[in-house]
């Protein structure tokens, strides 16, 4: 334990430890809690990131805290953090300017443009102090004619000792016009030109109250000063084909560049958000790598009971369903541990092809757990499960965190008995400390909701079990390759056949009445309907809200109508849902909480109040809703005029298509990918510097390099592997924290 070489006890001194924020020690050990790493943990010497950190001098700078600059005292901290979302220099230099300041501008007063920044020079002609309120007005004068530089409230003896008459001064500032005369007001720099320099360029930032520009200036430069420069990761070639500068080059064109080159500040972004995404993609690329060399257990391929199980089944298998259960089948039957998506547009029928995955590792005696996001879907999951898989003989349960404990005991001891082969639940069916060893096969439902380092740290443990995720968002190429490249994929991209295209409609909602109505007709006609409201209360949304429209609906309706909302008790929520799933209640209303995977195949229409509210992917999921079973169904938007114009493009995109694929992709050109429907918390799209919109293309180069450095180096022992290291710790420390090096 001692002699372990690279953690020597230097390495971890206590001193270069307390530089780095407290708050970022846990994050980077991923163990909240404990803040000392002492190199003992059996984590600290290849995987605890913290640890490399601390032992390796390069990149320790990077993680010391702000406050280690000059002028970062107890109040501007915060500030600071608000400002960079963070603590470290790190956060502090990936803070960019999102503008430059060109004051190389060196105009005529005539000719400098009203509006734009100029640096000027003119000679003192006078200086009239201010009387009571009125500012101190500084007049130049040059071959031309005149300019005034306007003080508010300045210092009396700063102005005297500045503007003399007849002394030349520059001036630099944004020109403005008043009563006809050309004045800077507050001018940003002044020098005498004789002795000093008006900077040539510089930097604009995003800004937060309580910070001054010039102070944030001078924190980039004083930790661009801190910063040491790293290997180059990227290749020789490359770096010359796409003009890019290395990597700290970047960052100080960009914080403190010294000429007014747009080209220059444009390759330096460029060159960042590709050591972004190549980050990333080495800490994936590792991890596949990593994962290749892991076994689970092969179970081969049940032909018999998969026939029992498609025998039974009320309808006839898609094409693309079957194809995507052969990928699957074909990869449980290996060693190698699966990481399979199965993208498919809501209502494709994935269940069903996870529950013959499940078959598969029952076959072999082996247990699937199904992971959902929420606890509804978890007991529906279970429903699903058990239909499909009852003609086979097996046995479904669901665990979630609200059953008693006993309860939970006795699913826990048949599960070991081996008579349940199936268990869903949500996440905290794995943060728990249920131990699965007979753990085959993981299934994880409507997927978008958890990230890259979620899924990589599922299968850390021991035990390295299959594993099938499965996503009802379909999301545009691009973002797929950002966000599930540690994952193989198939597609389910038909509908089951007999399936109705839902008819998509869109009227004012002057017109609730009459969509009540309908609404009653088809309740009488024992199908049953979904209203979606913005909100829950009348202050909210007025008829529109959820407890105005149920009341309203009751009375036209003349049946039960249910109501859920995210304000209720999730256990009063799930048994409204059940009662609506059974029957029991014809009409459900309900704000977004049903918005993804509830399956009542009953139900054929769905009223999508305030439709101009919600996103295009997510109006698409509440659609996904209805047209489940085999009668005609309908999506009613009803919306409040006027309409903006994204908000009439959406809802006609919607109209004109079901495909989900299609308005994936209107959406991502509408809003851009941060806004897409759960990306944004699940961490996918969290990135400093890269822009899906801008970047696409640096993408799939940065995976392409990302596999050949790993492929010729696993270790990163190389020159140009240890830079790779470098890169990827920076930007991927929660992805890089799940790999373990020694695999
Ligand atoms: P999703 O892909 O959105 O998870 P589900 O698996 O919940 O979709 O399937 C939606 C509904 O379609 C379910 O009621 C399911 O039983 C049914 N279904 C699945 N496959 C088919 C098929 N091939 N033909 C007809 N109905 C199907
Ligand atoms: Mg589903």
């Amino acid at each position: 334990m001692l002699n372990r070489p690279g953690a020597g006890a230097a390495s971890f001194d206590v001193e270069r430890e307390e530089r780095i924020p407290v708050r970022h020690r846990e994050a980077l050990q991923g163990r909240p809690g404990k803040v000392s790493c002492d190199g003992a943990c059996p984590a600290a010497r290849d995987s605890c990131i913290l640890a490399r950190v601390m032992r390796d001098p390069l990149l320790f700078p990077f993680y010391t805290d702000i406050a280690s600059l000059p002028g970062v005292g107890p109040k501007v901290k915060p500030v600071l953090i608000r400002l960079i979302g963070g603590e470290t220099l790190f956060d502090l230099v990936f803070h960019l300017p999102t503008s430059w300041i060109d004051r190389r501008n060196r105009s005529s007063f005539a000719d400098a443009v009203i509006g734009e920044v100029a640096t000027v020079t003119g000679v003192v002609d006078e200086l009239k102090p201010s009387y009571s309120k009125l500012p101190t007005k500084v007049r130049l004068r040059d071959e031309t004619g005149f300019l005034t530089l306007v003080y508010f409230r300045a210092n009396p003896q700063w102005l005297q000792r500045t503007f003399r008459v007849g002394q030349s001064v520059m001036a630099s500032g944004l020109v403005t016009d008043f009563a006809g005369g050309r004045q800077i007001t507050h001018p940003d720099h002044i020098a005498d030109p004789d002795k000093e320099k008006v900077p040539e360029v510089e930097p604009v930032y995003p800004m937060t109250a309580n910070l001054a520009a010039k102070a944030l200036r001078k924190f980039m430069a004083a930790a661009l000063d801190k910063l040491p420069e790293l290997g180059e990761w990227i290749d020789p070639h490359e770096l010359k084909r796409e003009h890019w500068p290395g990597f700290r080059a970047a960052l100080e064109t960009l914080h403190r560049p010294t000429t007014y080159d747009p080209d220059a500040f444009h390759r330096a972004r460029e060159r960042l958000a590709y050591d972004e995404a190549i980050a990333r993609e080495i800490a994936v690329a590792q991890a596949r790598r990593a994962r290749d060399k892991r076994k689970s257990i092969a179970m081969p391929k049940a032909i018999g009971i998969e026939r029992q199980i498609i025998e039974a089944l009320p309808f006839k298998m898609t094409r693309t369903q079957a194809a995507a259960f052969q990928d699957v089948s074909s990869d449980l039957s290996r060693s190698v541990p699966m990481r399979r998506m199965i993208q498919g547009d809501v209502g494709s029928g994935k269940t069903l092809v996870a529950a013959l995955a499940a078959a598969q590792a029952a076959a072999s005696g082996k247990l699937t757990a199904i992971m959902s996001p929420t606890e509804v879907l978890a007991r529906q999951q279970a429903e699903a499960f058990s239909r499909f898989l009852k003609p086979a003989g097996f046995r479904t349960e669901a665990l979630t965190g609200r059953d008693r404990a006993a309860t939970r005991e006795a699913i826990l001891d048949h599960v070991e008995a081996g008579d349940i082969h199936v268990l869903s639940g949500t996440q905290a069916l794995y943060q728990s400390d249920v131990d699965l060893p007979n753990l085959g096969l993981v299934i994880i439902d409507e997927q978008h909701r958890f990230g890259v380092a979620d899924r990589l740290k599922l299968t850390a443990k021991g035990i390295s079990p299959h594993m099938l995720v499965m996503s009802a968002t379909p999301i545009p190429r691009t973002l797929a390759l950002a966000f599930n490249g540690d994952l193989d994929t198939s597609l389910i991209n038909e509908k089951p056949e007999g399936r109705q295209e839902v008819v998509t409609a869109a009227l004012a909602d002057t017109r609730a009445d009459e969509v009540m109505e309908a609404v009653a007709k088809a309740v009488r006609r024992g199908e049953r309907a979904f209203w979606i409201c913005p909100a829950v209360d009348s202050e909210d949304a007025g008829d529109a809200s959820a407890e105005a429209r149920k009341l309203l609906l009751a009375d036209v309706v003349r049946a039960p109508v249910e109501i859920v909302h995210g304000r209720m008790q999730p256990l009063d929520r799930d048994l409204a849902l059940e009662r609506f799933r059974s029957g029991e209640s014809r009409v459900l209303v309900a704000t977004t909480v049903i918005e993804v995977g509830v399956d009542v195949p009953e139900a054929t229409i769905i009223v999508i109040e305030r439709a101009e509210k919600f996103g295009l992917a997510q109006l698409h999921q509440l659609r996904g809703r209805v047209g489940r079973g085999d009668k005609p169904s309908s999506c009613v938007l009803l919306y409040h005029a006027p309409l903006t114009e994204q908000a009439k493009e959406r809802i006609d995109t919607l109209r004109k298509t079901t495909d989900g694929f299609e308005i994936a992709e209107a959406d991502y050109k509408l809003r851009g990918a941060g806004d897409m429907l759960g990306l944004r918390q699940s961490g996918a799209v969290d990135f400093r510097v890269f822009d899906l919109n801008a970047h696409a293309r640096l993408l799939e180069i940065a995976r392409y390099d990302a596999k050949s450095i790993v492929a010729g180096d696993p270790g990163l022992n190389s020159n140009r592997g240890l830079a790779a290291r470098h890169v990827r710790d920076l930007f991927a420390p929660r992805i890089a924290s799940q790999i373990n090096e020694a695999d």
